[in-house]
């Protein structure tokens, strides 16, 4: 493919940096921080390809020192974006990349515009007190999840690469430092808006979501009202994607406006974490004292940013204010009707419906009534629905200390489904596509990220990454992933 001797790797990435060339003023351009020891110690070769770079080429010392942000490679143009948030529900005027460079932008062989941001090379004009800087755990754990959201089928940032820095970082320990290679979308953010907002600049505004309609939702280019039209398709991407989560057990932890992207794909993976047993109060984050972003609130959680994000459209839907607030609390208003129809979708899929009825929401939501308040799993009482398509009730009804509840429940999910030409061989296969055997697990995440912090032992995390990357299938040599963890293990915290 490259066919220029000498020439160096960084040639090699086709940047075309749109951001930092339409948007002056929302940024400011920046290096990474050299770091002493550059070291891959995490490398997605299939994503590389998949973005058109030479993954041969990239998984080399020259790929560590491009991915410590050491080397920046040509046609790079580095820069920490601006953005704003509600953090807890409180508002920072100022937060920014405060630890994370955008490099560029490349097109990838599907034809799609993929931001490369470098997360942990150094300080930046945005850092306030922070050291700009990532430890080798966190970053692992948002390349282990972000993977894992992908093989599930949710949209995701991804990880490219891991780069341990050989420095160490200074949290309550001496912790190796890091820096994640991730890969988005874009990183614009609910945040982002805001920003500009607060700042009383609505021409920086509409810049902003003119840029985001061309990069993001090209079919609003001749509607009516293109920024009531954001708002409406933001809105949905939201819904489907928190739906998704929900669907999945998935707790983001940390759902703040300026951890809420614009694309519809989930970024900033830190104390999140994926439910075991179904409690719908379940909260991992140590820091999220109040239970705001608790499993069950992520779907208000994601209404009320969204309604920060209207907030700052409102003088470009209408210059009759009163009537563009109107029209926005109406888009905002109908998101819980989108979040139902998205959330009553997947779980037809997880149930193993292939038909629409009237009474599929009270069937599905009996399923969570029948589960709750009772230790079950909620991963593997949905991946043991499959078998129970089949006839085989012992491994659902064996998750329970009392089945009773299950019992009265599947009598009327029988009903449903013999009311359905489906033969129970491809249903039961079709529910295996929707009900997802492994989920990156605290306990097995834990275990992975310790073994590779304490002792650079590599071999649990990459055992764990192939795992969750095939969350469908079997595996039946892995069948201790798709464990809950063991008892006194279940209360999990994050960080
Ligand atoms: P987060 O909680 O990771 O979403 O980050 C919230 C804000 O804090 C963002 O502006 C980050 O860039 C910033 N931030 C987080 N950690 C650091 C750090 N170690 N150094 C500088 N800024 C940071
Ligand atoms: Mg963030």
């Amino acid at each position: 493919m490259n066919d220029v001797p000498n020439h160096p790797i960084a040639a090699r990435f086709a940047f075309e940096n749109t951001y930092a060339r339409e948007l002056e003023g929302f940024y400011a351009t920046w290096k990474a921080t050299q770091v002493a020891r550059p070291t891959l110690v995490q490398f997605n070769r299939a994503l590389a390809e998949e973005l058109g770079l030479d993954g041969g080429a990239l998984d080399s010392e020259e790929g560590a020192r491009i991915f410590a942000g050491n080397e920046t490679p040509e046609g790079a143009m580095p820069l920490a974006q601006a953005y704003a948030g509600h953090q807890f529900g409180g508002f920072s005027r100022q937060l920014g990349d405060g630890r994370a460079l955008l490099l560029g932008e490349v097109i990838d062989r599907n034809g799609r515009r993929r931001d490369i941001q470098l997360k942990g090379s150094g300080p930046t004009p945005f850092s306030r007190a922070g050291d700009g800087r990532a430890a080798l755990g966190p970053v692992l754990r948002e390349y282990l999840i972000g993977e894992a959201m992908y093989a599930l089928g949710i949209p995701t940032t991804r990880a490219l690469a891991a780069v341990l820095t050989g420095e160490p970082v200074y949290r309550e320990t001496a912790l190796p430092g890091a820096v994640l290679t991730r890969v988005a979308a874009s990183h614009i953010r609910v945040g982002t808006f805001q920003f500009f907002a607060a700042r009383g600049e609505p021409d920086k505004v509409r810049r902003l979501a003119d840029y985001v309609i061309d990069r993001h939702y090209r079919e609003l280019k001749d509607h009516a009202n293109p920024y009531l039209g954001l708002m409406e398709r933001v809105c949905d991407r939201q819904a489907a994607l928190v739906a998704s989560w929900m669907q999945v057990g998935f707790i983001h932890g940390v759902m703040n406006t300026d951890n809420m992207a614009i694309s519809g794909e989930t970024i900033d993976y830190g104390p999140c974490a994926f439910m075991d047993h179904y409690d719908p109060a379940t909260v991992f984050s140590s820091i999220d004292t109040q239970g705001r972003y608790a499993y069950a609130n992520q779907p208000g959680i994601a209404q009320w940013n969204l309604a920060r994000l209207a907030e700052t459209l409102v003088p470009l839907i209408d210059a009759d204010e009163k009537r563009a607030i109107a029209r926005a609390t109406e888009v905002v208003n109908a998101f819980s009707e989108q979040y139902e129809r998205h959330w009553l979708k997947g779980m037809r899929a997880k149930l193993g419906l292939t038909s629409e009825d009237e009474a599929d929401l009270n069937l599905a939501q009996g399923f969570l009534t029948a589960i709750e308040g009772k230790k079950v799993d909620y991963t593997l009482a949905f991946r043991c629905l499959a078998d129970a398509a089949l006839g085989r009730e012992e491994p659902i009804r064996a998750l329970f200390a009392d089945a009773s509840a299950y019992d009265l429940w599947s009598g009327h999910w029988r009903a449903r489904l013999a009311r359905e030409a489906v033969a129970p061989l491809a249903r039961a296969q079709t529910m295996r596509r929707a009900n997802p055997a492994f989920i990156p697990r605290n306990h097995r995440v834990e275990e992975a990220l310790s073994a590779a912090v304490e002792r650079g032992d590599y071999t649990p995390f990459t055992t764990l990454l192939n795992v969750v990357s095939r969350p469908f299938d079997d595996q039946p040599e892995f069948a201790a992933f798709a464990q809950p963890p063991p008892e006194g293990q279940e209360r999990y915290q994050t960080f």
